[in-house]
């Protein structure tokens, strides 16, 4: 049987930079990465076709942590474009500045008034919101921006996203993700085209070549031990063996999760029936990803832009070719619409696609004469997880039981989180730091593990 102290499940980034910072410690504790798919990079990885290269939707660099922001310069050597955010919401007929909240500007007369006065009516009232411990999101958005900015974007836009009621969400999840702007900031902005930036990702980076595939790629280099094609199947926790398709069983000192928890726990043997019950409520959304490649260079001038309204069935689109221009052949643009669904309700792919292209020739990006060189679509399951009021019980019993049993469950979906690239990359240093406090130093290999390269 193959043996290795550290089993990481997942080489997307999370499980990738766990592994480097594991193999860059100079300790001679071996690992072993396992992923199912045949390229590394999980979602932050890319699709070539005809010519263009598909990033799952849009992976945009923003680094805002010193040493992640060291690591992954380094690791893209010069590799990278530093862009300042173009993005923009369509309603009404028209363009506005993101955020929605703060650009009102040039949207017709009674949508500006219905935002304006809802907005100035919640400075009045105060903060009630903090009355509350945890009030749902559609409380909060309705006590924080009013009635005509939920009304017009917040309530369409993110139901259209998250497909749930948002009395059923916290607020949790939108920290640093939703813009708060100032009483001053609203007004400024219904009255002018205000140009200031707002929100976490004023700028951003994005590699010139290679699409972000070009960044897991990269952490895949600096390591030895990884295998492909290698589905984690079953895993015992009490023998400390994991089943793997295609390799049969691995045994593990330390057990590294980056697959979505809820899955996790369902490949676990022996598992307590409350833990089980707790990966069940465990609440997500799935993306729909269709990616188009079409024969006309500058579609549009902007980076993304957001569909609050229903009679588009996609909640965003975005134009890769504004990140790079080589993510396409010369004379082209590449683009990538997303929609969204609750997790087995069905998608016709053939209609939503029919939907989208007409959705995008009405509002005018595209032309009834563009040819498309390119389309493909990219189901993305568990794309977002879903902040609801089980959500935090659900953890604490999972993650009670995992760290009992000495297993790490890092990453966006292994530690079931709205987080981004940097983050995942810094999850994996971290635990990989977690790993090597308890392991033995470097003279003392364990005994009993042996390092075996499978690839
Ligand atoms: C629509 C969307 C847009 C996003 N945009 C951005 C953005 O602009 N900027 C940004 O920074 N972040 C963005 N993100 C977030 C980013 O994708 C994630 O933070 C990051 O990719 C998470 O990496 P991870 O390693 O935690 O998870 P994953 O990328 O999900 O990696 C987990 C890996 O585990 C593998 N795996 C699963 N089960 C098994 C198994 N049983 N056996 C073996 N392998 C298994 C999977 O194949 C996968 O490769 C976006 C995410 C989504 C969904």
């Amino acid at each position: 049987m193959l043996k290795t102290d550290v089993l990481i499940i997942g080489g997307g980034l999370a499980g990738l930079s766990c592994a480097y910072h594991l193999e860059r410690s100079g300790r001679r504790v071996s690992y072993l990465v396992l992923e199912k798919g045949d390229r590394v990079g999980g979602y932050a990885g890319s699709i070539v076709k005809n010519g263009f290269i598909f990033d799952h939707t849009g992976h945009l660099l923003h680094l805002h942590d010193p040493y992640g922001k060291k690591l992954i310069l380094n690791l893209l050597k010069g590799n990278l474009y530093l862009r300042e955010r173009r993005s923009w919401i369509y309603s009404n007929g028209i363009y506005t500045r993101y955020p929605f909240q703060a650009n009102t500007y040039g949207l017709p007369q009674r949508v500006i008034e219905d935002c304006v006065v809802g907005f100035l009516k919640t400075a009045g009232q105060g903060s009630n919101h903090r009355l509350f411990k945890s009030p749902s999101f559609k409380h909060w958005a309705l006590q924080t921006f009013g009635e005509g900015i939920c009304k017009h974007f917040m309530f369409p836009y993110n139901e259209k996203l998250w497909r749930v009621p948002l009395n059923r969400m916290t607020t949790e999840w939108q920290g640093r993700f939703v813009p708060k702007p100032k009483l001053e900031e609203v007004l400024y902005g219904s009255l002018t085209d205000q140009k200031k930036f707002f929100g976490y990702n004023a700028a951003f980076r994005y590699p010139k070549r290679g699409g972000i595939q070009s960044l897991p790629d990269a952490l895949a280099q600096r390591i030895q031990n990884l295998h492909l094609g290698a589905r984690v199947t079953r895993v015992d926790l009490r023998e400390r063996v994991a089943q793997v398709n295609g390799v049969g069983e691995i045994a593990f000192k330390f057990l590294v999760n980056t697959a979505p928890l809820n899955r996790f726990v369902d490949l676990i043997s022996w598992v307590p029936s409350s833990v089980r019950e707790a990966g069940r409520q465990l609440r997500f959304t799935d993306v729909y990803c269709l990616s188009l490649g079409v024969q006309r260079a500058g579609v549009s001038d902007r980076h993304w832009i957001y569909f609050p309204e229903k009679r588009f069935n996609f909640y965003r689109v975005g134009f890769s070719t504004n990140f790079s221009p080589h993510v396409a052949p010369p004379g082209a643009t590449s683009m990538y619409i997303e929609l969204s669904r609750r997790p087995g309700e069905g998608i016709d792919l053939a209609r939503e696609e029919k939907r989208a292209l007409e959705g995008l020739r009405s509002c005018g990006i595209l032309k009834s004469s563009d040819r498309l060189l390119a389309r493909h679509w990219i189901p993305m399951p568990c794309a977002y997880v879903l902040y609801d009021f089980q959500r935090e019980r659900a953890l604490h019993a999972i993650f009670t039981y995992l760290r009992g049993q000495k297993v790490e469950s890092i990453g966006r979906y292994g530690a079931w989180k709205y987080s981004f690239m940097e983050e995942a990359i810094l999850d994996g240093k971290r635990c990989a730091q977690k790993i090597l406090g308890v392991a033995p130093k470097s003279s003392q290999k364990l005994p009993e593990v042996e390092l075996k390269p499978l690839k």
